[in-house]
């Protein structure tokens, strides 16, 4: 169950709120986010939500028999969208594309391809300061002078900057230079990491475990909703399966199964989902076809001397195509 507060509510009607739940056996936490204040009751005992919707202090009450519950749909049926500001939200209403090298490298790379998502109408750059790679003498990032170059040249043009945040120390560096914090695969359980993001107020995209569960991805929003940020984002990158074929598996199933369990948008990322080139279109217009509310994909200059993940980068021809492709099949599931 899950009580929302009035504003500014007083300390006697929320002490009052608290025995009355506790009365039923139930377990509370206090959720106070950038947006609201809410009540947050575990317990079993079925009892009649009208003793206490009538309590002064209570705004909305709901039952929501997920475990998770302030990012459930149970709790919230309209969808959420993300307010970048300048014009760019994110989520119904709209498909939102972000894209853009994996690595950030130079200020030429970055100037050619904020150029090319200019011209294309994408209002949105990926790329990586800080990588994650598997091994360590792998290329790992310009870090933050690599974001602060990109900030200035970005914010020149006018687009927003996704970025992955790898550990707790790194927000506060990056925070003046980004628009969306991303939190990798790798890290989409470290509870540290969600924690501190939750106390941040821009927007946080979190990937989906290598081997993640959809739940366990819907438990990791909720603790950064419940550390006070609801501006969340949620993204399929591909799970680890048996199939050798292909990098990962982009689960495809998960994209409605999210839609209907959460009101959060749902991202899906092609490039890592298959990890291979010519196959990054029709994985991403199957997932526009799927209900995605975005795509991020890697696109690059020379995707043959990219400093990472050139195998499954598009480059800017192909990458006009995509988004030439993805605005219609967004058109076509919306005429449906
Ligand atoms: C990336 O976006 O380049 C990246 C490393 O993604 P993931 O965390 O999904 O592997
Ligand atoms: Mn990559």
């Amino acid at each position: 169950m899950i009580i929302q507060f009035v504003k500014n509510i007083s300390a006697s009607s929320k002490e009052s709120i608290l025995q009355m739940v506790k009365a039923q056996e139930y377990k509370t936490t206090e959720v106070l986010t950038q947006q609201g204040h809410y009540l947050i009751c575990i317990g079993k005992k079925e009892f009649d939500l009208r003793t206490l919707g009538h309590m002064p202090g209570i705004a909305d009450i709901h039952r929501v028999s997920d475990d998770y519950k302030l990012v459930s749909r149970k709790w919230k049926v309209n969808r959420s969208q993300i307010d970048l500001g300048d014009g760019v939200v994110i989520g119904e209403g709209s498909l939102s594309i972000m894209a853009g090298p994996c690595s950030i490298e130079t200020e030429q790379q970055v100037e050619g391809t904020l150029t090319h998502l200019q011209a294309n109408g994408v209002r949105i750059m990926r790329g990586g300061v800080f990588k994650p790679r598997s091994s360590p003498y792998a290329f790992r990032g310009l870090g933050v002078e690599g974001l602060k170059m990109w900030y200035q040249l970005a914010r020149a043009k006018g687009i927003k900057i996704v970025t992955e945040v790898m550990q707790v120390s790194q927000i506060a560096e990056m925070y003046d230079y980004v628009d969306v914090f991303q939190v990798g695969a790798r890290n989409t359980q470290n509870y540290n990491l969600l924690d501190e993001l939750g106390k941040v107020d821009k927007p946080v995209m979190i990937k989906r475990g290598i081997s993640g569960t959809i739940e366990e991805l819907l438990y990791s929003a909720e603790y950064v909703f419940s550390g006070g940020n609801e501006k969340l984002l949620l993204c399929e990158r591909g799970i680890r399966t048996y199939e050798k074929a292909s990098r990962n598996t982009l689960d495809i199933n998960a994209i409605p199964i999210l839609k209907e369990k959460t009101h959060l948008p749902v991202i899906a990322d092609p490039s890592h989902g298959i990890g291979i080139r010519e196959f990054v279109e029709p994985v991403a217009l199957a997932s526009v076809m799927a209900g995605a509310d975005g795509i991020i994909y890697e696109t690059h200059q020379q995707p043959e001397k990219a400093a990472s993940d050139g195998q499954q980068t598009l480059d800017f021809e192909e990458s006009a195509r995509l988004i030439n492709r993805l605005q219609k099949a967004y058109a076509l599931v919306q005429s449906f």
